[in-house]
């Protein structure tokens, strides 16, 4: 996720922590920036998903490596 106002970089779950406002988090679909508190859409699922992919693959070849 990354904030269209600031270009901070953050992951979901860390908006969760600043999103206390609306109860559990998805129930409003918006994230909150955590370093200027801009908000914003979601991420698309299938935007994520990929993320997560690339993420793990990431890992799996560092561990690889050792
Ligand atoms: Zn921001």
């Amino acid at each position: 996720m990354k904030c269209a106002f600031c270009g901070y970089t953050y992951e979901q779950d860390e908006a969760a922590l600043v999103c206390q406002g609306c109860g559990l988090f998805g129930g409003c679909h918006l994230t909150k920036c955590p370093r200027c508190g801009y908000e914003q859409p979601q991420e698309p699922a299938v935007v994520q998903w990929l993320r997560r992919w690339r993420a793990r693959r990431a890992i799996e070849a560092a561990t690889r490596e050792r």
